[in-house]
């Protein structure tokens, strides 16, 4: 961890781009000075605390000015950061801020690295570890449902349920080492009564915990569907037609290839991307043969795989010989153009299959139900917001104390049930970031934007 206390570090905190107000943010405790400067130096009244404060923001040297707007003093530790800050609020013009920001860092200042304010404020103790990682969910919510959890997290939702947990555990820990202490009395059978009663209390709130962080987590990932099926079957019309049911997110997602067509939607709360895999036929060429090896890689990191079959032409060999090169994993078929049809036909053995018409909309809503189900969250209704690695920290925490209430009950040594407790803590409190957790800070951070 290269944190250099002594370090004022600076960044455009606003999107790149055009706009009406544009941010450059300073922490360290060369902020204010750096700032001063930028503001006219000491011709010009000082920066109060917390007060708004028209300036012409100056090159250097005073020569010319580079924007006017407000200039926002907040002293160490009330701040974001916990460090002193300074924010100069000027226009939304790229080469103005870009121009500020030579200039601070002409003065003394480094280039923040992406999520280094936010780092700062943990380091500090400003936040706490799954806060500052609300903060990042929060500035990528794509769904109103996300930016909710995300929030409630931010709020401290999540952490207040982390560390009354911890805090109990830290009490059963203490009962089950005071065992170690008195080894050669008998502490008695309410003692241990106690303890046994605690495990399988704590054991009960990590359980529900747990499977709250993981649908915080999913919510937080959002789904992935596949569309899947020959040519003309209808794979298109169905995209378009969920996209004109559900709410549909009509900015484009980075990363979009001419080969994959993509649609983002909103299944209660939870955004879904509608991937149709029109490159998935035999290569012809190499194009093709690079746009079939996308298809492949996508199908895999889907969470459900829609194989859509043309219903009134029943299931055909093409239909087939896709369904045998699916990845393993949840799939549906669906029968399209039920409009054409009097009623669905035979579906292949063990396959679940929805039938419906992209063209009236029958039958969408069995659809909807299947993908919410397949999705496995409720959008709307997550508490919180929560990761991956939240979850494997409530998972290592649950299995500990299952381990620890086992041995407890066939009387094995209180050492181990002690150990086991210890353990259980120690990955509790690493949600929050209350131990030494610096091996996974970069990796948290590096994922924020730069001037977060
Ligand atoms: P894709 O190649 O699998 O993406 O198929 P398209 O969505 O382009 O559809 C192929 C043809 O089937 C088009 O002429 C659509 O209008 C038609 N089609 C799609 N869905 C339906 C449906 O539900 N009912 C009927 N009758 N026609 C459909």
């Amino acid at each position: 961890m290269d944190y250099h206390q002594g370090d004022t570090i600076v960044a455009i905190a606003t999107p790149p781009g055009e706009g009406g107000i544009g941010i450059l943010r300073l922490s360290g405790p060369q902020a204010l000075s750096i700032a001063t400067a930028l503001c006219g130096g000491s011709k010009v009244k000082p920066l109060m605390p917390r007060h708004a404060h028209f300036r012409r923001f100056h090159a250097r040297d005073s020569s010319s000015v580079i924007d006017h707007g407000i200039a926002l003093y907040f002293p160490a530790p009330h701040s974001y950061t916990g460090e002193t800050v300074v924010e100069l609020q000027g226009h939304g013009s790229p080469l103005a801020l870009a121009s500020l920001l030579t200039e601070a860092i002409a003065l003394g200042a480094r280039a923040a690295r992406a999520g280094e304010f936010s780092e700062r404020a943990f380091l500090n103790g400003r936040l706490d570890l799954a806060q500052a990682e609300a903060v990042a969910d929060l500035i990528h919510a794509r769904s109103d449902a996300q930016a909710r959890a995300a929030a409630a997290s931010l709020e401290g939702a999540f952490s207040q349920a982390v560390d009354g947990i911890h805090g109990q555990l830290l009490q059963l820990l203490a009962l089950a080492e005071a065992g170690l202490d008195f080894s050669e009395e008998d502490l008695g059978d309410a003692h241990e009564q106690a303890i046994a009663d605690g495990l399988v209390r704590l054991e009960g709130q990590i359980a529900r915990l747990l499977k709250q962080a993981q649908q915080g987590a999913r919510l937080a990932r959002g789904g992935r569907v596949v569309l899947a099926g020959r040519p003309n079957v209808g794979k298109s019309s169905l995209m378009n037609a969920l996209a004109r049911r559900e709410s549909a997110i009509v900015t484009a997602i980075p990363g979009t290839t001419r080969d994959l067509l993509r649609e983002e939607i909103v299944l209660d709360g939870l955004p879904v991307e509608l991937i149709d895999t029109a490159g998935l036929r035999v290569a012809t060429d190499a194009v093709e043969a690079e746009g079939i090896a996308r298809a492949r890689n996508i199908l895999h990191s889907a969470q459900l795989i829609l194989l859509v079959a043309d219903a009134s032409t029943g299931w055909q060999a093409e239909d087939e010989a896709i369904l045998r090169d699916l990845p393993a994993g949840p799939r549906r078929i669906i029968w399209n153009k039920l409009d054409l049809v009097s009623a669905p036909p035979d579906t292949p053995a063990g396959e679940a299959a929805i039938a419906l018409s992209a063209q009236t909309g029958a039958g969408l809503d069995a659809l909807h139900r299947s993908l919410i189900e397949a999705l496995g969250v409720q959008g709307d209704s997550c508490p919180f917001s929560a990761r991956r690695r939240h979850v494997e920290a409530l998972e290592s925490c649950l299995h500990q104390l299952v381990a620890a209430r086992d041995m407890h009950r066939l009387g094995d040594a209180p050492e181990l049930v002690a150990q086991s407790l210890r353990e259980a803590a120690v990955a509790l409190a690493s949600i929050t970031g209350r131990i030494d957790v610096e091996d996974i800070l970069g990796e948290i951070f590096s994922r924020f934007c730069i001037g977060k």
